[in-house]
């Protein structure tokens, strides 16, 4: 089999020693002789790992133990519920800022269980841009932002402080550069972009906020309270989900931890913007200081030629590279797995089509 690029945007590149280690745990599972897909999950190994896992979030986030950390099923669209449930109750409401559409998903999904108010949007401008002027109710429960919006391409640079809890989305940016977590109250991410496969996700909270948990009588599984106190196993958990990303997190730390993997994320980024800028023919709709190292959207206006570019690039074997069904054009993902050869090869064949289509 040839290799191929994987540009998904998720499921995603995983690291090729990840790889081979959950093959071989599905074969063998720690010299057990049993796969891992049919061990206990009540077992101290697994609550080994669970607990290994946790350590390693905090580690990798440079949280201390002001922090609990938590594994569930179901993605981060449970956690698009289950944080307003939680957190905001009767005759209160939370502030979100629209910045695409999962910060959109986010927002229908908390307007389901509580009151919402959308302090601003990017939304008229088609998302080009990161909006950071705006008043907040001072009644609002916290803040809800997307740290990286993986349709659009716009990536908040900096975690902010507006004087309130933040909640933050961080699906597709999870562990891909340094930044100051603390200044978060919740933390969210499905797995399967920058940390592993699809199926579990990581919830991180900072206790002095855990302590504020307004709704009582809620439904046991939607507890983050009784989920902390099970250690993740009110349920039989996503076992080899959970795996896959501890395998991910040790691999991250064993290299020099989010700093060594933010130095190649920057690298890439910078390798693909700089490349796609020096042709007109590339459009490059969002604005530059709000641009995404995780996820790079452009676009040519002639539609024949952006198919044609699509099947260049598949036949030379880099694949996932088509936009979000919303948005059209191309999304290269330069999630953590990527890695800069793919990069670089990719924009040699980028290139290479530019300068045969040169108007
Ligand atoms: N938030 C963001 C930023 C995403 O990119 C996605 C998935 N692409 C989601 C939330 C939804 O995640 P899940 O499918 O794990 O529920």
């Amino acid at each position: 089999m040839s290799f191929k690029h994987n540009f998904n945007s998720g499921p995603a590149a995983i690291f090729p020693e990840v790889r081979s280690q959950a093959i071989a745990a599905i074969e063998n599972f720690h010299q057990t002789g049993l796969s891992i897909l049919e061990y206990g999950h009540r077992t101290p190994l697994m609550y080994g790992i669970i607990e290994e896992a946790g350590k390693l979030v905090k580690k990798l986030l440079d949280l201390d133990d002001d922090f609990e950390v938590v594994f569930q099923a179901g993605g981060a669209t449970v956690q698009n519920y289950q944080i307003p449930m939680n957190f905001v109750a009767a005759q209160q409401r939370a502030a979100y800022i629209d910045t695409g559409w999962w910060s959109k998903l986010a927002i229908q999904c908390a307007q389901e269980v509580s009151e919402v108010v959308v302090v601003a949007s990017s939304e008229k401008d088609n998302y080009t841009h990161i909006p950071k002027q705006f008043d907040i109710p001072a009644d609002a429960q916290y803040l809800h932002i997307v740290t990286n919006n993986t349709a659009f391409g716009t990536q908040w640079q900096e975690i902010p402080d507006y004087g309130l809890p933040l909640v933050a989305d961080m699906t597709s940016d999870i562990f891909s550069a340094v930044r100051d977590n603390k200044k978060c109250s919740v933390i969210y991410a499905g797995a399967q972009k920058t940390a592993g496969i699809a199926g579990c996700s990581i919830i991180v909270i900072r206790k002095d906020f855990l302590a504020r948990q307004v709704r009582t009588g809620l439904p046991y599984l939607y507890d983050y309270q009784a989920a902390i106190r099970e250690k993740s196993m009110i349920n039989t958990p996503p076992v080899f989900a959970i795996y896959t990303m501890l395998l991910t997190l040790r691999h991250l730390d064993k290299n020099g931890g989010v700093a060594w993997i933010d130095k190649i994320n920057r690298q890439k980024a910078d390798l693909l913007y700089k490349t796609l800028e020096k042709y007109p023919l590339y459009r490059l709709p969002v604005q530059k200081q709000d641009r995404s190292t995780m996820n790079v959207c452009f676009s040519i206006d002639n539609q024949t030629l952006q198919d044609e570019l699509l099947a260049f690039l598949e036949n030379n074997g880099c694949f996932g590279t088509k936009g979000h069904a919303k948005v059209g054009g191309f999304r290269i993902a330069l999630y953590n797995a990527v890695p800069l050869a793919s990069v670089q090869f990719l924009c040699s064949l980028i290139e290479e089509f530019a300068q045969k289509h040169r108007s």
